[in-house]
């Protein structure tokens, strides 16, 4: 972040005026900050001035005598100090007033008519190192300065404090604004060039990082409770994310935290920053979730607050869009009661193992599996509850199979289950877990069932070599299905095809 004068001023444009005014002067002239330091430099310099500033022990020294005299300055109510120097140099101190404050002053320096103090160059020259006759010289050649040019030099800086502050911030700030349409271009191009929420995502958060040179960000959405990073969290940084989330939501607005172990809310956690900005993410009056800036320290002012809300409103539709862009994309291969892939996207998908399982010679399995006596469970307790006993069946099939295992709403009441690169022992395991788990379960009203229990028939297949087509496999697995139905339902009848022109062979 940018030290406040070269935030606030062109500093080019002072020092083009701040040079011409010293060069017509003849006298060096430069502006500081509080803290003593050359802030915009002098383009006219005198051997004596060389000499002091080519060491730092005495650039150190002028630098305190500096600050102090800053100090004097404010106390003085930003009058004018004319101070003279060991060397009987004279300074004309001004302030410089931005926004009812004193930010900065310049410095005039110059030799008074006959008050050249060669003890100060005796002084100088043990602290420096350079020789007294060099500092004698210099001093020697400086030019006498008479009170009435001393009383014309404060009026011309008097009027260079009156038109150049303001000058050189109108300046800036034009720049800034340039800047900040530059930077908004990008942001709507970056956001614009896709739907795609986690590109977005991350393309927001490594911009936020160079942007604001932020250390971290993470970006938190209320839908479904995800939350994207860049770098991975502490357990202590989650939960702060949650109780800010949760301070968003109340108060709608950003929390700036410029110290967070020293906020007495989270004294108890360890968070790896120093600081951290949560902003809210609002998307046509809807707060979406919220996006955290991390970092060393926070030195943004209002105007940059202002400028990153902005920016996060942006960012704030742009994922909003992305977001029912995925919904929607979901919804197109999702069943709507159970969740579970649709019909054509499972089909989709077993083609492709199909695939795969014929290039690599590697086995794939299929379950369907149909609920006994639905059609009772449905008469006895309606059709919602109906929809309701669907809807938990899919959950607990879900919790049942293992991860890279795909599951879909075949039909009304039957479901299937597709084992990539499963050879039949490993199927015939997650097939008998589900059923186990299917017994296990309680649901509502089952006791009024013909067989008591809510219980379900799995026809199982696995093929070898992937020789059978998504029809021949389904047609197999449907076929043991039904055979379980002919025997007394609530089971699983497997069985194996080592190649399409063989028999099938029964699983052990
Ligand atoms: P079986 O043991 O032989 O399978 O007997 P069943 O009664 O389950 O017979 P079948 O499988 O032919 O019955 C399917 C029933 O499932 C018929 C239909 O009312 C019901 N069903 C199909 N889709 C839905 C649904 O989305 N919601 C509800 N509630 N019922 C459905
Ligand atoms: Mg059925
Ligand atoms: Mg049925």
């Amino acid at each position: 972040m940018k030290p406040y004068l070269e935030k606030n001023f062109d500093l080019k444009l002072w020092k083009r005026i701040q040079d011409n005014l010293s060069l017509a002067l003849e006298l060096p002239l430069y502006t500081i900050d509080m803290s003593g330091k050359e802030i915009v430099s002098s383009e006219v310099n005198m051997p004596y001035w060389e000499l002091i500033n080519s060491n730092q022990s005495s650039k150190n020294l002028i630098a305190i005598s500096r600050a102090n005299r800053f100090k004097e300055l404010i106390e003085n109510n930003g009058n004018f100090l004319f101070y003279p120097c060991s060397s009987g140099l004279f300074n004309i101190m001004a302030p410089i007033i931005f926004k009812g404050n004193i930010v900065a002053a310049v410095i005039l320096s110059g030799i008074l008519y006959n008050m050249r103090n060669y003890n100060a160059c005796k002084e100088l020259s043990k602290i420096t190192n350079i020789e007294y006759d060099k500092y004698a010289e210099a001093l020697n050649n400086l030019n006498i300065k008479t009170k009435s040019e001393i009383e014309i030099y404060k009026r011309l800086i008097m009027l260079f404090l009156d038109t150049v502050p303001e000058l050189a911030a109108q300046n800036r700030l034009v720049e800034r604004k340039l800047s900040e349409l530059i930077i908004l271009n990008q942001i709507s191009k970056m956001v614009n060039s896709t739907l795609e929420l986690q590109k977005i995502l991350t393309s927001v958060m490594n911009f936020m990082l160079k942007a604001i040179k932020a250390k971290s960000c993470s970006i938190c959405i209320f839908e479904g409770k995800r939350r994207y990073g860049l770098h991975e969290p502490s357990k202590d940084l989650l939960k702060l994310e949650s109780a800010l989330a949760l301070e968003i939501i109340e108060q709608k607005t950003s929390i700036k935290i410029p110290i967070i172990n020293k906020d007495f809310r989270f004294y108890d956690l360890k968070i790896e920053y120093n600081a951290l900005l949560s902003f809210p993410l609002n998307s046509k009056e809807e707060l979406i979730g919220t996006l955290n800036l991390y970092g060393g320290y926070i030195n943004l002012d209002n105007y940059d607050l202002e400028f990153l809300n902005i920016i996060i409103t942006d960012i704030a539709i742009a994922i909003d869009n992305a977001k029912k862009y995925e919904n929607i994309k979901e919804s197109a291969i999702r069943d709507k009661l159970t969740g579970l892939f649709n019909r054509r996207y499972f089909m989709d998908l077993l083609l492709k193992e199909i695939e795969k399982s014929k290039h690599c010679q590697s086995p794939l399995s299929i379950a369907l599996f149909d609920i006994d006596f639905f059609k009772k469970y449905n008469d006895q307790h309606g059709h919602l509850k109906g929809d309701k006993l669907l809807k938990e069946l899919a959950e607990l099939v879900k919790a049942s199979v293992r991860s890279a295992d795909i599951v879909g709403r075949y039909g009304g009441e039957e479901f299937i289950i597709i084992m990539p690169e499963t050879k039949s022992i490993d199927a015939k395991l997650v097939i008998e877990r589900l059923h186990k788990n299917v017994l296990e379960k309680k649901f509502y009203g089952e006791e009024l069932q013909p067989l008591k229990k809510v219980t379900i028939s799995i026809g199982l297949v696995t093929c070898m070599n992937g020789s059978l087509t998504a029809e021949e496999l389904i047609m197999h697995a449907d076929k043991n299905l039904y055979n379980v139905k002919e025997t007394g339902r609530n089971n699983i009848k497997g069985t194996i095809i080592i190649n399409r022109d063989m028999h099938p062979v029964g699983m052990i």
